[in-house]
């Protein structure tokens, strides 16, 4: 993987930068100094983003199938684990999706729990 230096502009591959530390968010943000400048340097931001919206999409996908086999508890820590997920994304579209799917969740509950 190689680095640029947002400041100095100084391209290298990713053993040049000497890590100096994560940054919690959802997930290890890496910080690497930049062996020009010192630079404190952010890695792999976009590509992180990408891999949290694909885990994103698998859940929701998991959510379904949880769903259609009336698994509730199953569903609602998925979508738990989604909305954690979504404070780094930020996406409306998915917090509509956890609060409908959840209303969903709740109405399985509720028919189960009424005698037949
Ligand atoms: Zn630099």
């Amino acid at each position: 993987m190689d680095i640029t230096c947002d400041r100095c502009g100084y391209e290298g591959s990713g053993e040049e930068f000497r890590h100096i530390g994560n940054a919690m968010c959802c997930g290890p943000l890496t910080f690497r100094e930049c062996p020009s400048c010192r630079n404190p340097v952010i890695c792999d931001r976009q590509e992180m983003r990408e891999e949290i919206e694909d885990t994103a999409r698998e859940i929701s996908h998991r959510v379904e199938a949880a769903i259609a086999g009336k698994d509730t508890i199953q569903a609602r820590d998925l979508l738990k684990e989604l909305s954690f997920l979504n404070q780094c994304l930020n996406l409306d579209a998915i917090n509509d999706y956890v609060r409908e799917k959840k209303r969903q969740v709740n109405r399985i509950d509720r028919a189960a729990a009424s005698p037949s």
